[in-house]
């Protein structure tokens, strides 16, 4: 028998952008219905819990940063259990199971956690349950869910061996036959489900045979006869299954409709991250070629009359609106289209059974139904199947009801993953395929992530253009898919390709060239918390640049400083400049053919260049991509990292060209120190460590 009395564990999640804690109120929820009560923190309100004494199980869900970092929240507690004068076994008396959360698209997959996890390790607490790492990429679930179930089963063994400890259960027999009681307990487990499913089927549906094994013919009307299954129809065995779906997420926001008068929060109240900069764009400049696959702009702003300060090789971020047509249409579906321009007054559900409700910080108190849409809410995030769950209660239809069941049930798992992952379908997306399904704006709110400023890298010098900041960018293009017919663009690329499309000037490709009528459009930036990629505080320190496409950004911004300094300091000394480039043709989308000039006056020393869909015309086939060419100069590279201290910057959209990239010096440090790839990733590790091999990657 499971015992009366709920066990407690301790549950900590560091979060950056919300997943980790949507995670852990998962867990928080699901606790109650095993048995167990969880007591959540966030891991960085360190008065609320003591690790030092903790005697219960204890699960970290943790997020990484994309350098690698753990998120903000956990600086301090990584802080305090990183002191190296705690001895080995100052965490012995504590078992945890620890879920990460990470991209593989980016370096260092999973950092955050990985590192808690190591140290935790080192001062000798215990693993109750594997480690979980979840990967954005293809889809936090597939890891985050049967982890989530896996941890029930051993939190039960965990307080068992707890109990056996404490000299409760006289001796293993007893750990062996409780243990065996858990297939009973799995028994409660799918039979809590059907009964949420029965309960579902008496909230909202009248057919009896909607989860039933015989519901196979209560699909979308339209596609009975489809063999296929897509995002609106299902097929054997999940058309016939019974589902366990998750439990309904407690609603927590009620809406005040007001009147039309007043005004909306400035854009700075949306950041926590300093001060918002409303600027205007000086100059829009295309960099490729019409018939380039990716269209790059330039843009220049003017930043003279604020105190934004950046060193070349800093990111900052662009606050950017949803698209206005989007915006519209939701608003049409929501039932608001009258409303757009009402105020709404936002409020905490009073009796609410979600814990810890709040009012997301990314939602103002009070504005307008617009401003939430167009700024607030990333209308385009690919739905949770937490946020299925909830629009199945708004769906009107019992054939689109069962689907987006399916959609977030377990049986559903891989429908998930193709049709709504996969196919990144947005919000739009699902409520023209489910065209009963009518949310109302609070469920909106409560289940769309917050829309991020984007980052970009600055491409200018604030010594070579005193009042400016340069960007470059390729607007990203979204082509249609069954799921979607329409094409999109990105939310900031492609608004900023609309905004200043008449300020493009005819002659393309050329960097100086001068934009046409001074524009009167302004965007809002902000300072993007510090990295390290910036040129060598000594300037005779050599250092090689990598930067394929608009990878090659911040480097003309290091390039121009370098200029500079070479002009203002001419008894300095300088050390040898290194820039790799690759695109894709020579004439269409050679992004700055002006990179000569800096070649000419001296301040880059060796410009190496490939084109990746040119033909070659020589008789050895030229390289092709920038990992290749660097290959070819294995022996400056070793001696420019290895002999002179020098640095080795690689920056780029592409994970595969990073990678490879730090391949290719894999490969280089181990031929020409003749060490064997395990001793030279070493070596690579230690160059990182010591901030001399930096990377500046996005996807
Ligand atoms: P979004 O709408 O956010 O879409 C981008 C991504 O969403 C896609 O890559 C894809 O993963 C996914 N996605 C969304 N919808 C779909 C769909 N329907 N089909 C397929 N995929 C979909 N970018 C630059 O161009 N230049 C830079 O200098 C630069 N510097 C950066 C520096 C840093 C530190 C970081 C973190 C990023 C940088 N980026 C840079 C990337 C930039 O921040 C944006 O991510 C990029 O411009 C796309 O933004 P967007 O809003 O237009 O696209």
């Amino acid at each position: 028998m499971c015992c009366d009395l709920k066990r407690r564990f301790l549950l900590l999640y560091a979060t950056q952008k919300g997943q980790a804690k949507a995670i852990a109120e998962e867990i928080w929820q699901q606790a109650g219905s095993h048995g167990f009560e969880a007591e959540m923190h966030c891991i960085s309100e360190m008065d609320k819990y003591n690790l030092e004494t903790e005697k219960d199980p204890v699960v970290i869900v943790i997020s990484t940063t994309g350098t690698g970092d753990p998120p903000d929240t956990a600086r301090k507690f990584v802080k305090r259990i990183q002191d190296t004068t705690l001895p080995p076994d100052h965490f012995a008396h504590l078992q945890y199971g620890l879920l990460g959360l990470g991209d593989s698209e980016y370096t260092f997959f999973c950092n955050g956690g990985k590192t808690v996890d190591r140290r935790l390790q080192e001062l000798g607490a215990q693993h109750f349950y594997d480690t979980g790492l979840a990967d954005d990429c293809v889809g936090l679930e597939l890891v985050v869910d049967p982890w989530i179930d896996g941890l029930w089963l051993a939190l039960r063994e965990a307080f068992l061996l707890q109990k056996e400890k404490e000299g409760m259960s006289s001796n293993a027999d007893t750990i062996s036959s409780s243990l065996s009681a858990a297939p009973h307990d799995m028994d409660e487990l799918n039979l809590s489900s059907e009964v949420r499913n029965l309960k579902l089927e008496d909230e909202g549906v009248r057919s009896s045979d909607v989860l039933s094994q015989k519901s196979v013919d209560i699909h979308l009307a339209a596609s009975t006869r489809d063999t296929e299954p897509s995002l609106v129809h299902s097929v054997p065995p999940i058309s016939q299954s019974v589902l366990n779906i998750p439990a309904l997420p407690p609603d927590y926001i009620e809406l005040e409709f007001q009147d039309t008068h007043g005004e909306n929060p400035h854009l700075s109240s949306l950041i926590s991250e300093g001060t918002a900069f409303e600027v205007p764009v000086t100059r829009a400049v295309q960099l490729t070629r019409e018939d380039a696959i990716k269209t790059a702009l330039l843009l220049e702003l003017d930043i003279a009359d604020t105190v934004f300060d950046y060193q070349p090789g800093d990111a900052f971020c662009v606050m950017c609106p949803n698209n206005v047509i989007e915006v519209e249409e939701l608003l049409q579906i929501l039932g608001l289209s009258e409303k757009g321009d009402y105020f709404v007054f936002v409020k905490v559900k009073q009796g609410t059974k979600k814990k810890g409700a709040a009012i997301p910080q990314h939602i103002p108190e009070r504005s307008t139904v617009k401003f939430i849409l167009t700024w607030c809410l990333e209308i385009r995030a690919i739905p949770k199947k937490a946020f299925l769950r909830a629009l199945v209660e708004c769906t009107s239809d019992v054939g689109e009801k069962r689907r987006l069941q399916e959609l977030c049930s377990r049986q559903g798992a891989s429908d998930y993953t193709r049709f709504i992952r996969e196919s990144n379908v947005c919000l739009l997306d699902l409520l023209h395929a489910f065209p009963s399904c009518k949310p109302s704006l609070n469920l909106l709110i409560e289940h769309l992530p917050k829309l991020q400023a984007r980052s970009y890298s600055v491409s200018s010098s604030n010594l070579y253009q005193p009042g400016r900041v340069c960007f470059v960018f390729n607007i990203v293009e979204f082509p249609t898919c069954p799921a979607r017919p329409v094409s999109r663009k990105g939310v900031c690329t492609g608004w900023l390709a609309e905004l200043v499309a008449p300020l493009l000037h005819a002659n393309k490709n050329t960097l100086n060239a001068k934009g046409g009528s001074p524009s009167t459009e302004k965007i809002s930036i902000f300072a993007r918390p510090n990295n390290t990629f910036h040129l060598p505080a000594d300037p005779s320190v050599p250092f090689m640049m990598v930067g394929p496409g608009t990878g090659i950004s911040p480097f003309i911004g290091f390039l121009q400083h370098r200029q500079k300094l070479r002009e203002e300091h001419r008894d300095w000394e300088f050390g040898e400049t290194w820039l790799f480039f690759g695109c894709r043709h020579r004439d269409r989308d050679y992004l700055f053919k002006q990179l000569r000039c800096f070649l000419e006056n001296g301040t880059l020393t060796h410009l190496k260049v490939c084109f990746s869909r040119d033909s070659s015309t020589a008789e050895v086939a030229s390289p092709k991509y920038v990992q290749e060419v660097i290959r070819l100069y294995a022996k400056e590279v070793a001696r420019v990292l290895l002999q002179e201290g020098g640095y080795f910057y690689v920056c780029g959209d592409k994970k595969h060209m990073a990678d490879g990239v730090s391949d290719a010096v894999v490969d280089i440090l181990s031929m020409e120190m003749e060490v064997d790839k395990l001793e030279a990733m070493k070596i690579l590790a230690m160059l990182r460590e010591a901030k001399r091999y930096l990377q500046d990657v996005w996807s």
